[in-house]
C-alpha cells in the first residue's frame, strides 16, 4: 500500500517563492572595490523574474545549458535562481582553469550562453574562436562590448528592459544544475545536479546536527560559487532567509576579515588554505570576532592546529564537513556526539579532525584491497562509497569511469578507516598514498602533524620514486615569514620522530617559498610531484 501524501516537486522555484513570501524583508550584500551593493530578498526576487524573460529572449530553451563565469556576487545568486527556475541548467564555470580546459568543459556542455563578469572579457574574447556551441555571451557588472571580433550583450540593459516573466511549471527531477570536477585524472568530468538533489542538500544543511544555517544567520561563502555550489550555501540561505554576504573578488585574509566584522558574519567556510592565511593575519593583529559562530572548512584535511586555534582564541567552533562535487557536496560533518563532551580537549580535537559521521541521507562503507567491506575499526583501510540523493549516479554525457558508479554505490577515491562510531578518517586520495616497500604512508597524515609545527606555513608531503622501497616521502615545506632560513630538516623530522613509527618518516624535507594550489585552492600535489619527479633521496 501506498502512502497517502502529495507529490509535491521539491524545485528551486519553492527556495525562491519562500525567500520572497516570508523573507523580503532580509538582505544580500557584496562587497564591491568601494564599499558594498546591498538589496533584498524582494529586490531580488524581481529581477530574477525579470531575468527569466531575458533568457527567453536570448533563446534559452528548456534543459540547455547556460554558463556563468563569475566570482560570489549578486548577479552571479540571480542567475543561480534564473537559469534552472527558467528549465534551463546553470553551468557555473571555475574562472581559475586554463583557456584549453575551458573551452573543452564548455564544447563538452554545450553552453549556448555564458554569462561574465566584465574583468574577464580578455579571456572570453581569447575563448571564442574555441567555442562551438555558445551563441551570446552577456557582460554581468558593464556596458554591452562591441569589438569587431568579441560581441557581448549588456547584463544591466537587459534586465532593464525586460517585464518580469512567469515562471514555468517543473519537474523535481529535471537537471538544474551542472558542476565539472576539477579533474586531476582524465578529462575534467560533469556533475549534473536535480532540482531534487539540490532542495534536499539546503534542507540537509540547515539541520542542527550538519551545518546547522538558520534564519539569523549572516553567512559568508568564501567558497567559490563555481565549487560545488559554494557548498550549497546560495540555495540554503534563501531556503531559510540567511542574510547572504557575497566576498566578490575580495579574498584576500585582510578582506575576508574586514567583511567578517563589518558584516557581522555568522557562518563562513573555505578551504583549509584560506584559514592558514587568515590565522597568520589573526597572529599579527587584533580583529574582533565576537559575531562569528561557525567557520565550515572541507575539501582537504583541516590541520587540528586550524581547529584549536579558533576554539582556544576565539571560542568560534571550526566544523569539518567531507564531500566532493559529486556528493553536491555535504557527505559527512566532524561534529562530536554529546556524550564526547566529557572527554578532554585532546581527546575531542582528535575526533575533530576526522572527517565526522555521514549525515542523514547519505550512506557510507569502504571497500578493502580484497574486495570485501572493511570492519568499522578505526584500522582498516578501504574505499570509501556512499550513496543517498544528492550523490551522482553518472557522469554528464560520457562513460568515463562509468565504474565508480557500480551497484548503486559512488566509490570516491578517497581511503579511509571508519571507527566504531562511524567516524570517517580520511588517509589519503588513492592516487596520493604513499606506496613504501609494499606497505601504505598516509600523506594527509604526515602533513596534519606537520602544519601543527608552530614555524611551519604550509606543508605538503608526496610520493618520491625509491629504488628500493618503490617510493618514499618528501616534505615540501613552507616557513611562516618570520623563520625562513632558520628551521633545518632535522628539526622538521625530528618533529615527527615521536608521532609516527620511523619508516613513516620523509626522506628529505625541501623548503619552498609556496606550495602550488589547484583551481580550487586546495594544495596540487600533482603540480609538486611533476616538480620534483627527478628529486634525488639521499641515500640510507
Ligand atoms: P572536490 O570535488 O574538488 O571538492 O574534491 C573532493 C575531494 O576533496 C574528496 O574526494 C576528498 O579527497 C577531498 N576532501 C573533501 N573534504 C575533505 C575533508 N574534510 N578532509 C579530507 N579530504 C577532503
Amino acid at each position: 500500500m501506498n502512502g497517502l501524501m502529495m507529490d509535491t516537486p521539491l524545485t528551486i522555484q519553492m527556495i525562491l517563492e519562500r525567500a520572497r513570501t516570508f523573507f523580503p524583508k532580509k538582505e544580500i550584500v557584496t562587497k564591491l572595490a568601494n564599499g558594498v551593493h546591498r538589496y533584498t530578498y524582494k529586490d531580488f526576487y524581481h529581477r530574477v523574474a525579470k531575468l527569466i524573460t531575458v533568457l527567453d529572449q536570448l533563446g534559452v530553451k528548456n534543459s540547455d545549458r547556460v554558463a556563468t563565469f563569475a566570482w560570489n556576487n549578486y548577479r552571479h545568486l540571480e542567475l543561480y535562481f534564473a537559469i534552472p527556475c527558467s528549465g534551463a541548467v546553470l553551468h557555473t564555470l571555475n574562472i581559475r582553469l586554463a583557456p584549453d580546459q575551458l573551452a573543452y568543459i564548455i564544447n563538452h556542455a554545450e553552453d549556448q550562453v555564458i554569462f561574465f563578469d566584465a574583468m574577464f572579457a580578455p579571456l572570453m574574447k581569447q575563448l571564442k574562436p574555441h567555442l562551438k556551441s555558445v551563441k551570446q555571451f552577456v557582460v554581468m557588472d558593464g556596458g554591452a562590448i562591441e569589438d569587431d571580433d568579441f560581441k557581448a550583450l549588456s547584463y544591466e540593459e537587459l534586465i532593464e528592459a525586460a517585464a518580469e516573466g512567469s515562471f514555468p511549471e517543473l519537474k523535481e527531477d529535471m537537471a538544474a544544475g551542472l558542476c565539472y570536477t576539477s579533474g586531476t585524472t582524465g578529462n575534467p568530468k560533469g556533475v549534473l545536479y536535480s532540482h531534487r538533489s539540490l532542495f534536499l542538500h539546503s534542507m540537509a544543511m540547515t539541520m542542527k546536527d550538519n551545518t546547522g544555517l538558520c534564519e539569523e544567520d549572516r553567512i559568508l561563502p568564501i567558497v567559490p560559487m563555481f565549487h560545488a555550489n559554494a557548498w550549497g550555501m546560495p540555495y540554503t540561505s534563501a531556503m531559510i532567509g540567511a542574510t547572504l554576504v557575497l566576498p566578490n573578488q575580495f579574498m584576500q585574509p585582510i578582506d575576508i576579515l574586514k567583511l567578517l566584522i563589518e558584516e557581522k558574519v555568522t557562518v563562513t567556510a573555505g578551504v583549509p588554505t584560506i584559514w592558514i592565511g587568515v590565522i597568520q593575519l589573526l597572529e599579527k593583529e587584533q580583529f574582533d570576532l565576537s559575531n562569528l559562530r561557525v567557520v565550515l572548512i572541507g575539501g582537504s584535511a583541516v590541520p587540528a592546529s586550524i581547529i584549536d586555534y579558533f576554539d582556544r582564541k576565539y571560542s568560534i567552533a571550526v566544523l569539518q564537513a567531507w564531500g566532493m562535487t559529486e556528493t553536491s557536496p555535504l557527505g559527512s560533518i566532524g561534529r562530536l556526539k554529546s556524550y564526547m563532551q566529557s572527554l578532554s580537549k585532546q581527546e575531542q580535537l582528535a575526533i575533530k579532525t576526522k572527517q565526522g559521521i555521514a549525515v542523514p541521507c547519505i550512506e557510507i562503507r569502504a571497500i578493502g584491497d580484497n574486495g570485501q567491506v572493511i570492519e568499522w575499526d578505526g584500522k582498516s583501510l578501504g574505499e570509501l562509497q556512499v550513496r543517498g540523493p544528492w550523490v551522482a549516479s553518472g557522469y554528464f554525457n560520457t562513460d568515463e569511469r562509468a565504474e565508480a558508479f557500480r551497484d548503486g554505490w559512488f566509490s570516491t577515491g578517497d581511503i579511509v578507516t571508519i571507527d566504531a562510531e562511524g567516524y570517517i578518517s580520511i588517509a589519503d586520495r588513492a592516487k596520493d598514498l604513499i606506496k613504501s616497500g609494499g606497505e601504505w604512508i598516509s600523506s594527509v597524515d604526515l602533513e596534519l602533524a606537520l602544519l601543527g609545527h608552530p614555524k611551519i606555513r604550509e606543508a605538503s608531503v608526496i610520493a618520491v620514486a625509491h629504488e628500493k622501497w618503490v617510493e618514499r616521502p618528501l616534505a615540501c615545506i613552507v616557513l611562516k615569514d618570520q623563520f625562513k632560513g632558520q628551521v633545518s630538516s632535522e628539526e622538521i623530522i625530528d618533529f615527527l620522530r615521536d608521532r609516527f613509527a620511523s619508516w613513516w618518516l620523509p626522506d628529505a624535507v625541501v623548503f619552498i617559498d609556496e606550495i602550488p594550489k589547484t583551481s580550487v585552492g586546495k594544495f596540487d600535489k600533482k603540480q609538486l610531484r611533476n616538480q620534483y619527479k627527478e628529486f634525488k633521496l639521499p641515500e640510507k
